[in-house]
């Protein structure tokens, strides 16, 4: 037998999530985020289901050279541009477009020459404070672009620092409409959370991106009642059972004290397949369907569910990790991160499977 841990994607869960994406932003295009290979999921598995979208947004130029030499027609932007001059060629070749956020990627658009001009979208640090020109130098920027020979159509771009919390949109908006709204170019703004909350923040592009994966953006709500369907589950197998009498210690440091007599189940499943290591003693596991929990330790190769409640589970009984019927966000609240971390950590020695 091999080792019994898959990550199993579900294409029908993408399908569904980008339809209600569709339906909460009627009238924007859809930039589905598939960085980070479709948040763990495969990029080209991903891109593949989301085929109905405007476009994919991705980090690396490898990424969107895949998708394009994939046959994906549509839109495929660099979220953080270029990150060296020679990159604009590539670009230029398969009709990439890139996000414009420093004066030195500016110096670099306005240099290159290509027979096919570059589609920007210029990025406007709102409040968040990580990337694009600041409102005073955004005017500057905006007319230095225009001056570049291969410049195609721009789009007006901006970031939410607290889209899924009780600060919301609305400081960061007013500022990018106060900044945008006499220039009446396309706009980009949305990610998942502001998405699903804020219809006035939907331009002419949305970026949703975890809630095409199925989990929900906000920490109060439950991706079911948005409709979402979770992408990928994460389920192994028990490979041995362990009885300890009352007091026993179990694993590394012997982190669990048994309160009682207890049943143990060893799950193929440890942080090396992806499972965070700080997710510890209660953090919720499903056995043949059923909701338990976890004992102890994660291990890299293993970690403990307790079978004390369940008699029939053994040797071979099937195990979620997250997925179907146990939300990714709940094991990520155990473990003091949030979902979009445990989907990305997925393994390399993972397998995918599709169902
Ligand atoms: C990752 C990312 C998104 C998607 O955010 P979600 O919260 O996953 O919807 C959107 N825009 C940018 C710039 C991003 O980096």
């Amino acid at each position: 037998m091999t080792r019994p841990i898959q990550a199993i994607v579900h294409p029908s869960a993408l399908v569904n999530n980008l339809l209600v994406a569709r339906q909460a932003a009627p009238t924007a295009k859809i930039l589905a985020v598939v960085k980070a290979n479709g948040y763990g999921h495969g990029l080209l598995r991903v891109a593949k289901a989301l085929e109905e979208c405007d476009g994919f947004a991705v980090l690396s130029l490898e990424e969107a050279v895949r998708l394009r030499e994939a046959g994906f027609a549509q839109t495929i932007l660099l979220l953080e541009g270029v990150f060296e001059e020679v990159e604009l060629a590539v670009v230029a070749e398969h009709q990439l477009s890139v996000v414009i956020h420093t004066q030195e990627q500016i110096e670099w658009l306005k240099r290159a020459w290509s027979p096919v001009r570059i589609d920007v979208f210029l990025k406007l640090n709102t409040g968040m404070n990580r990337l694009g020109f600041s409102p005073e130098a955004f005017p500057q920027a905006l007319a230095a672009l225009q001056t570049c020979p291969v410049l195609g159509r721009i789009t007006l771009m901006t970031h939410f620092a607290c889209a899924d919390e009780a600060a919301g949109v609305s400081e960061q908006c007013a500022r990018f409409n106060a900044l945008t709204q006499a220039l009446a170019l396309p706009t980009c703004l949305a990610n998942s959370a502001a998405l699903l909350r804020n219809p006035e923040t939907h331009g002419t592009w949305v970026r949703p991106g975890i809630m095409l994966y199925g989990a929900s953006p906000f920490a109060e709500q439950r991706a079911a009642d948005l409709g979402l369907e979770p992408a990928m589950s994460l389920v192994s197998k028990v490979i041995a059972v362990q009885r300890v009498k009352a007091g026993a210690r179990v694993g590394y440091a012997g982190a669990y004290t048994a309160e009682s007599d207890k049943r143990i189940g060893v799950v193929a499943c440890g942080y090396a397949d992806g499972y965070p290591r700080h997710a510890g003693s209660g953090t919720p596991i499903l056995v043949d369907g059923v909701r338990t929990q976890t004992l102890g330790r994660v291990s890299m190769d293993m970690l403990y569910a307790d079978l004390t409640q369940l008699p029939n589970a053994g040797i071979g009984s099937p195990v979620t990790l997250w997925g179907e019927n146990l939300p990714v966000e709940e094991v990520a609240r155990a473990a003091g991160t949030i979902s979009y971390e445990l989907l990305c950590a997925r393994a390399e020695r993972v397998p995918f499977v599709e169902a």
